[in-house]
């Protein structure tokens, strides 16, 4: 426990699983009010904050969202656009316009979104301030960094968290908001996201095989994640700002040796 974020309102969206619940079990041990925004309530022992129904593919749910994070908070410093969905499978050929258009809603949409009504709660904080107010974290994926002959839509709404998180953060920074923007790409995080396939081969299995393509030779762990969050949003990072964070044990360092 700290108290270097005490004073701080931070939202998680998707914060009610995975990589959002332990980011925001993270933020509200280091202080912060946490707004756990999302579709779907997690357990009570899950819960670090204070939920709120949320659709980040909606406009609308935006606007109610920070409209009441404001009224009941006064201020919001930390904004974690985490919601996702994998999508399912879909190679360029076989990948319908609805799942496309579905996947982007959420994994892209939903972060431009976030990221427009972040900065219209955050800019007056660091205003004259090139940083040091708020930081909106972006959770991309390594499908942000590199291709893949797989899901094709999911790999294309994560790229476009990369490249969106660059242009707010130079765009932050350009009009003295004193908001600071990253990405961050996880690479596999035992979450609920692996449902499907824990489902078909077995968890204990499909984790071992997962793991064994990372060189570090294990999964993620949710809160692996979560103390980068924690540390971008904090200001520990206050000079970074328009940069991007794998934490993928090693997977995307470079080619391994086959054994
Ligand atoms: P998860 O399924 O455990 O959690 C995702 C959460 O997002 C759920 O609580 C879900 O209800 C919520 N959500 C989905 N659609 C939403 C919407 N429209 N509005 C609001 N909330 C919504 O998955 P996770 O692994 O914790 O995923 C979190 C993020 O991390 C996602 O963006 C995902 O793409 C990314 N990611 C995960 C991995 C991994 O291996 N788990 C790897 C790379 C990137």
């Amino acid at each position: 426990m700290s108290d270097e974020l005490s004073g701080r309102v931070a939202v998680v969206t998707g914060g009610a699983s995975g990589i959002g619940a332990a980011s925001a079990t993270l933020l509200a041990a280091a202080g912060a009010v946490v707004i756990v925004a999302d579709l779907a309530e997690g357990s009570k022992e899950a819960s670090a904050g204070r939920f709120v129904m949320h659709d980040v593919a909606s406009e609308e749910s935006w606007q109610s969202l920070l409209a009441d994070v404001l009224q009941h908070e006064g201020r919001l410093d930390i904004m974690v656009n985490n919601a996702g969905i994998s999508g399912g499978p879909g190679n360029p050929e076989n990948t319908t316009v609805e799942n496309w258009q579905k996947v982007q809603a959420i994994n892209s949409e939903g972060v431009f979104l976030g990221c427009k009504y972040a900065i219209q709660g955050m800019k007056h904080l660091g205003a004259g301030k090139a940083a040091s107010g708020g930081s909106i974290v972006n959770i991309s994926s390594i499908a942000g960094l590199v291709g893949g002959a797989g899901p094709t839509a999911y790999t294309a709404s994560k790229g476009a968290v990369r490249l969106l998180s660059k242009s707010v953060a130079l765009y932050c920074a350009e009009q003295k908001y004193g908001i600071r923007c990253n990405s961050v790409h996880p690479g596999g995080v035992d979450t609920a996201i692996f449902n499907p396939l824990w489902q078909a081969v077995g968890r204990e299995q499909g984790k071992a095989f997962l793991g064994s393509r990372h060189p570090i030779g294990r999964m993620a762990e949710p809160q692996d994640l979560g103390e980068l969050v924690l540390w971008l949003a904090s200001d520990r990072s206050s000079f970074v700002t328009g940069a991007e964070f794998t934490s993928d044990g090693g997977l995307t360092a470079g080619l391994q040796r086959r054994s």
